[in-house]
């Protein structure tokens, strides 16, 4: 299922480029245009959810294979040890600008606790 005015399905689908560096048959990764560390990436489903506030049981193992797909990522980045932020914003107080559900994938510097 995709949603014809989302830039993320847009994305997935191949209709708009991006950088992407994992595709499966369920999940998707790929560099954040506006980088916010030396890796930002992000991770989405291909299948469309909007929010969190969206998400049902059946959205339960693509929502997990995200996680799977972001310590993939840190290793082979190679920030693993180190440590990094996965983070996921729910709508305008979070600041989520696009409605497509996704993790963003941060690494390669410190990060601050809390967040802004
Ligand atoms: P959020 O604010 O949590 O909804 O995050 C949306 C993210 O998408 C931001 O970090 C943007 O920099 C990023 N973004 C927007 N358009 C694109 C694009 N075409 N390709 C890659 N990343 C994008
Ligand atoms: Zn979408």
């Amino acid at each position: 299922m995709s949603n014809d005015d989302c830039l993320f399905c847009k994305i997935a689908s191949g209709e708009i480029p991006a950088d992407k560096i994992l595709e499966s048959d369920d999940v998707i990764a790929f560099r954040d245009i506006n980088p916010q560390a030396p890796t930002h990436v992000l991770i989405i489903p291909r299948r469309h959810i909007a929010t969190i506030n969206d998400i049902e049981d059946a959205d339960a193992a693509d929502l997990g294979k995200l996680y799977i797909a972001a310590k993939e990522i840190a290793a082979k980045e190679g920030f693993a040890e180190q440590g990094y932020r996965v983070t996921m914003n729910c709508n305008a107080a979070a600041g989520q600008t696009v409605f497509h559900v996704h993790l963003h994938l941060l690494g390669g510097r410190d990060f601050t606790w809390p967040p802004g």
